[in-house]
């Protein structure tokens, strides 16, 4: 490059000269040199001056330029620009193609697509997400939670949407169910990908209302046939006593698996629980009252309060969650065994409630799958001690329903201990205690 600038420079050097030595011979024939040069020199300069306004035009004129002719220090600048134009120019084709083959590809997505500024801005979507969430040109550049005002995505951003929102109503159709996820990207842009799972929650529906009409129609049929074993007493010595108790137990296990099966979809219809303060004290005395009375004097049990707070929350279902751990905490406790209820503080801001057991214990590759409908360790210690297989499964579903999760400790042979953590925002001051 610089070799080419000193010859062009060299180049230009040399035409001057030829052109002021064509000027310098007439100056000496007609004996007026320096008026001679000075024409010369003035002719080149205005030629010179001429050539860079026109270069200078038509780079502000942003034309593209000719291909210039090389040769002196102009023609190099200017076939330098030429060069470079031709470089950008390709480039800009390239990225311009690329760009449109992501488009074309992100158009062709059944998935709706919304790029999002750091503000939540939309930038640009693609016709699937136009489709789903009503969405138009004329939208480009408003706050998404502006067009989006369902008080479940509010909620859903409010929360960090660090996971997928579930079942959300289209604000285009409302029939139509959505599925959201908020993907961060290039520091505080987002991408927000839409699915349309109408036929997935359809399919959902049909195996819920499956699940709870098959076991309301067995409901009544039950009662009945536990009704009339009840009344049977065929006496200690006869041949039937035997087979009248197991068909007793049986029935009673099978009005256990109906009524939690009830339980299960009640909850997993719905949205939300109504909240009211849930007095735990009162609660943690009624958990002891009933762990006794399952225990039957074979266990040592306590109950621990330090947290001293209430919780914000549905108590039934909650009653029913804890119960559930509590109960198993008895059934999976050999005689002799210690069981602690506790409600205690979080670590993380918010409040727990353990129950813990000195039982077997389980081992680490069931954990995970211990809250799966009818997972059981051993089948035939749940069925012995008449477990459904759904009492963690009601737990969870309970849990999440009060934005709250389980966790598992658990060893075999060191005890386990099953703890739900509350939020932060389910605490409230402790309003009554009845051990005081
Ligand atoms: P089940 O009605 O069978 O007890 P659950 O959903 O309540 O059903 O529990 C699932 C399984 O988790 C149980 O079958 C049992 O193997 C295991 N489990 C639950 N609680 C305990 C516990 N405290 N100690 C040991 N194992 C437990």
């Amino acid at each position: 490059m610089a070799s080419n600038f000193r010859h062009a420079w060299f180049q230009s050097m040399l035409r001057l000269g030829a052109w002021l030595l064509a000027w310098l011979l007439p100056g000496l024939v007609l004996g007026a040199v320096w008026p001679a040069l000075a024409a010369g020199l003035g002719l080149a300069l205005a030629w010179q001056y001429y050539n860079w306004a026109r270069l200078l035009r038509q780079l502000r004129s942003r034309r593209h330029l000719q291909e210039p002719e090389r040769g002196g220090v102009q023609g190099e600048v200017a076939a330098l620009i030429y060069s470079r134009q031709r470089y950008q120019r390709r480039r800009w084709h390239r990225l311009h193609q690329a760009l449109r083959a992501f488009r074309t590809a992100a158009n062709a997505l059944p998935d709706g697509i919304v790029v999002l500024g750091p503000e939540l801005g939309i930038r640009w979507f693609n016709p699937a997400a136009g489709e789903l969430l009503g969405l138009s040109a004329r939208d480009l550049g408003i706050h998404l939670p502006a067009l989006l005002r369902a008080p479940q995505f509010a909620e859903w951003l409010d929360r960090g949407a660090a996971d997928p929102l579930f079942d959300l109503a289209s604000p285009a159709t409302p029939a139509r169910r959505l599925w959201l996820r908020l993907i961060d990207y290039a520091g505080r842009h987002r991408l927000l990908v839409v699915r349309d799972v109408s036929k997935l929650m359809q399919l959902e529906q049909v195996r819920r209302d499956f699940v709870a009409n098959v076991s309301h129609e067995l409901r009544t049929p039950l009662t009945v046939i536990h009704g009339y074993l009840e009344l049977i007493e065929p006496g200690p010595d006869t041949e039937w006593s035997g087979p009248i108790a197991e068909m007793r137990r049986q029935s009673q296990r099978m009005t256990r698996l109906v009524e939690d099966l009830l339980t299960l979809s009640r909850l997993e219809g719905q949205d939300r629980l109504p909240d009211e303060p849930v007095p735990m004290a009162t609660l943690l005395a009624t958990l002891l009252r009933e762990a006794q009375t399952l225990s039957a004097g074979q266990h040592l049990i306590a109950v621990v309060d330090p947290a001293g707070c209430d919780l914000h929350g549905a108590e039934a279902e909650l009653h029913s969650a804890f119960a559930n751990l509590v109960a198993n905490a008895v059934r999976y406790t050999p005689a002799g065994g210690q069981i602690t209820i506790r409600f205690r503080d979080d670590p993380g801001g918010g409040v727990r409630l353990e129950v813990e057991d000195s039982g077997p214990g389980i081992a680490a590759e069931h954990i995970d799958r211990l809250t799966e409908r009818f997972y059981r360790v051993s089948t035939s210690r749940s069925r012995a001690t008449g477990g459904t297989g759904l009492g963690l499964a009601i737990v969870k579903h309970v849990l999440l329903l009060h934005q709250a999760r389980l966790d598992i400790d658990s060893e075999p042979g060191r005890g386990s201990c099953f703890s739900c953590v509350f939020p932060a925002e389910r605490r409230i001051e402790r309003q009554s205690d009845p051990f005081n």
